[in-house]
């Protein structure tokens, strides 16, 4: 898994998805920048997210607020009191941990051994295994579920701000991030607040403390009132937002997966109160059939419904996947109550209320939130699609199988040769398709080198040139996963790849 991991965050470089920010100084740390490939992907995830959203629902609207905001935006949400992650540092290795993470780490690990004991079973028994009888009937799998779920309890227990020390506890206990030297050597577990404070204003008298905002919830409900009177939105309705948020991430770490700066692609739903649970599992649904609509694989997904909820929320799920270093968070859904609304009316002092026809009262909406960070998204797609495979003939091919709506080039145009008036032909088929599709030129070395690199690069088609071309109009079309050739049409090539590349 460890290998996997280097190879994505190499191919990343390599094909011009993603560097380290400001390279040539060496780096900034868990900040990245997105190379040529790496902006295309990132934009069509992005337009794939907002069709599904915007587009595709009369009653979700967009949204483009600013980064900056009042500074009491921040009171009223609760991240001045309360945006913190608990630290602990080990005075032997001098390192620095998340504590959360390290026991959340610890207990993923004893999920793994108990996935693997049922592998092992299903391996063994084949057609007849039953994995419900199995998982509840096994020793072992029914002591690593135990112990799995009464750590995550205690953790949830203990996160609060008088309880840290029985984190710490739980730590030694475990004996987690050092267990080689079986050092108990911990500082206590302290309370760091992830914000970015910036200034507002030049003079250092009359400047005044902003934050860069550390998600992009805080400017839909802000404008909650301004969207619905102007829009004419009637509950339920969504307005959706993309964009940047930042994070002084203690422990950054895993690529783009923990960055300080990166995007999200938000969603609240604004409901009757009352019917908010209703909401939460259609969104789930809904949400869920949006990934397996990129089929990057069902068994790539697992739902973690909370045993631990923030104080506001009364039902959340987080949407995990597969990452090269094991499920993790790629998105949230969360009912969110009233909490945000009536925080931002008594901070405010202004009535942040929608009049229902319906029901002939007032009253503060209820929020369903869908939020998936657009990094995470990417790491997913971008890791998953990465493939080496074995050939009949023996050879292997290193191939990068993006869902074809994404890829950031949906195919390349090859002419065979560098002469006879196929470069010529090439550029004019080019010329021709790029009013649709992102497509590429590409002449240098054989054309079985080329192919290759454009299956490392993850483009879906390849069109190439030969001399027939010159005398029928026809081109031999590639296809990136099956590796299949046909000849095809120039006139018809359009219609072809539009069919596999649009949503
Ligand atoms: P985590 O527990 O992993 O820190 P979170 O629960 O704090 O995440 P939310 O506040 O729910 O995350 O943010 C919504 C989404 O934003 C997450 O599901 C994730 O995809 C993304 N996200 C959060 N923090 C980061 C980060 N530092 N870098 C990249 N994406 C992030």
């Amino acid at each position: 898994q460890e290998d996997l991991f280097k190879n994505v965050i190499s191919h990343a470089k390599e094909y011009g998805y993603i560097f380290a920010s400001s390279e040539i100084y060496d780096g900034l740390s868990a900040v990245y920048d997105y190379g040529q490939n790496g902006a295309e992907l990132k934009k069509n995830i992005k337009d794939y997210w907002w069709k599904s959203m915007v587009q595709l629902h009369q009653n979700i609207v967009g949204l483009d607020a600013a980064i900056l905001m009042h500074p009491t935006t921040w009171k009223a949400s609760g991240h001045v009191d309360a945006f913190n992650d608990p630290l602990i540092d080990n005075k032997d290795s001098k390192k620095r941990y998340r504590a959360d993470v390290l026991v959340e780490d610890y207990a993923e690990k004893i999920h793994q051994k108990a996935e693997k004991e049922i592998a092992k079973a299903r391996k063994r028994f084949g057609d007849a295994f039953n994995e419900e009888e199995f998982v509840t009937t096994n020793p072992r799998v029914i002591r690593y579920r135990k112990e799995r779920k009464e750590i995550l309890e205690r953790l949830a227990k203990s996160l609060t701000e008088e309880d840290l020390d029985d984190v710490k506890a739980l730590i030694e206990e475990l004996e987690i991030a050092c267990p080689e030297s079986g050092s108990k050597n911990w500082t206590n577990v302290k309370q760091f607040n992830l914000m970015f404070g910036t200034k507002l204003g030049a003079s250092a008298e009359t400047a005044s403390d902003l934050y860069l905002r550390p998600e992009t919830a805080q400017g839909i409900f802000v404008n909650f009132s301004n969207v619905q009177k102007t829009g004419r939105m009637k509950i339920p309705f969504g307005i959706a937002q993309i964009g940047k948020a930042f994070r002084n991430e203690i422990v950054a770490r895993q690529f783009i997966f923990r960055q300080r700066e990166f995007e999200q692609m938000e969603m609240q739903f604004f409901v009757r109160p009352g019917e908010e649970l209703k909401w939460f599992e259609h969104w789930k649904e809904t949400r869920q059939n949006w990934h397996d609509s990129l089929g990057l694989g069902k068994e790539n997904y697992r739902f973690h419904d909370h045993e631990k909820m923030a104080h506001y929320a009364n039902a959340a799920t987080d949407i995990e996947f597969n990452f090269p270093f094991g499920f993790k968070e790629l998105e949230g859904i969360h009912s969110r109550t009233d909490f945000d609304l009536k925080a931002h009316e008594e901070h405010s002092g202004k009535k942040l209320r929608f009049y229902d026809p319906e029901l002939k009262e007032n009253y503060v909406p209820y929020v369903i939130e869908t939020s998936i960070g657009l990094d995470r998204m990417f790491l997913a797609v971008f890791s998953s699609s990465l493939k080496e495979e074995q050939l009949e003939d023996g050879s292997s091919r290193t191939v990068l199988k993006l869902p074809a709506v994404l890829a950031p080039t949906k195919a390349a145009v090859l002419p065979l040769v560098k002469k006879d008036g196929l470069p010529e032909l090439a550029q004019e088929i080019i010329d021709e398709l790029k009013w649709d599709l992102q497509v590429q030129y590409d002449e240098k070395d054989a054309i079985g080198r080329r192919y290759r690199r454009q299956d490392a690069a993850g483009t879906p088609f390849c069109i190439t040139v030969d001399h027939e071309s010159l005398e029928d109009k026809t081109v031999t079309l590639r296809y990136r996963d099956s590796m299949e050739q046909k000849r095809v049409k120039i006139s018809e090539l359009a219609t072809l790849i539009k069919e596999e590349v649009d949503f």
